[in-house]
């Protein structure tokens, strides 16, 4: 085989706490991740050397591209000289805390894992994962899980299914990932008290009972965020007027609400957008999903 084709889906999260702060600079972190159907395309094929391209312009297509980060560690950890050339095809917003470039490493991992014959299975793949980000192992996996530690030590729970999720982001607006952390550390070193309920999230995942998961939604970095991002407050305090929870999804600076339709949650969409009149404002309208990367087999291809 020369060439594979993969899909590779973004997350939200349902819930993030920050707990503490670790030794190694990160935070130790209480997650509820969630794979939703919006993703990108990747296309790898047998090559000299490792080569990317995006459809996004403001995708690097250098070694700093978590895509070229992936094939490069699997080259040195199966030591293989082999190259691959990787065509992302991006639909995943950029600096969205979607885990666009996160998923896109893990589709490389299973790519790879495939291309190469190595016979990888699942765990192994995600320690590799755990080496480029935390939220890798999470996208190689996906569906609903818990997820501590930086987020990589992962406990899958009932999948979520039936609802569905209208995601709104600013265009050109992004949020850096490292200074939302930092950020939170200088402005509440030593007192990490948080409001969320995840125990009564958790609950409400178990009885797949949609509304009350709507409600219970939570997020610590939204206390950094939203001073600095004045829009992005301004839309979640739209989607409330559009009768939803509206909660930002990682470090933002997408908003997103949970709705138990497709016809309420194109509702949703157009209310906050009348809302919000906004020509920079983009909206999205996607379901959840229980796998994070998927080959794509030929018959797949066709459609
Ligand atoms: P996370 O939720 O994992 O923190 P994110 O969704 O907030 O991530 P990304 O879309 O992964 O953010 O992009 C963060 C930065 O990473 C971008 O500004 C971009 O420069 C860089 N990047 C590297 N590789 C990729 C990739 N394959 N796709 C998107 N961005 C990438």
């Amino acid at each position: 085989m020369d060439s594979i084709e993969l899909i590779a889906r973004g997350k939200i999260n349902l819930y993030l706490e920050i707990i503490g702060h670790r030794a190694d600079g990160y935070h130790e972190l209480v997650m509820i991740l969630q794979t939703i159907d919006l993703a990108d395309r990747l296309i790898l094929e047998t090559g000299d050397g490792i080569s990317v391209s995006c459809s996004h312009a403001e995708v690097p297509t250098d070694e700093t591209n978590l895509a070229y980060r992936a094939a490069r560690l699997m080259q040195s950890e199966f030591n293989r000289s082999d190259g691959v050339k990787i065509t992302i095809d991006k639909q995943i917003p950029v600096a969205a805390g979607l885990a666009g470039g996160s998923c896109n490493a893990a589709a490389v991992l299973v790519g790879i894992n495939q291309l190469w014959s190595l016979g990888l299975i699942l765990p192994e793949l995600q320690v590799l994962g755990g080496k480029i980000g935390s939220d890798v192992p999470f996208c190689l996996s996906g569906g609903t899980a818990i997820a501590t530690g930086r987020g990589e030590k992962l406990d899958p729970i009932p999948d979520l299914e039936s609802l569905w999720v209208v995601l709104g982001k600013y265009d050109g607006m992004g949020v850096s990932t490292p200074w939302a952390y930092q950020t939170y550390r200088q402005q509440f070193r030593g007192k990490y008290d948080s409001s969320g309920d995840m125990g009564s999230l958790l609950q409400a995942i178990t009885s797949q009972n949609g509304a009350t998961i709507g409600k219970l939604l939570y997020n610590d970095l939204e206390k950094v965020v939203l001073p600095e991002y004045g829009p992005v407050e301004r839309l979640r305090e739209a989607f409330a007027n559009a009768g939803v929870v509206g909660m930002m999804s990682g470090s933002g600076p997408t908003v997103f609400a949970l709705c138990e339709s497709e016809v309420q949650a194109k509702l949703v969409q157009e209310r906050t957008r009348e809302a919000v009149n906004d020509p920079d404002l983009h909206f999205w309208v996607t379901k959840f999903a229980s796998t994070g990367i998927e080959l794509l087999t030929t018959e797949d291809k066709r459609r």
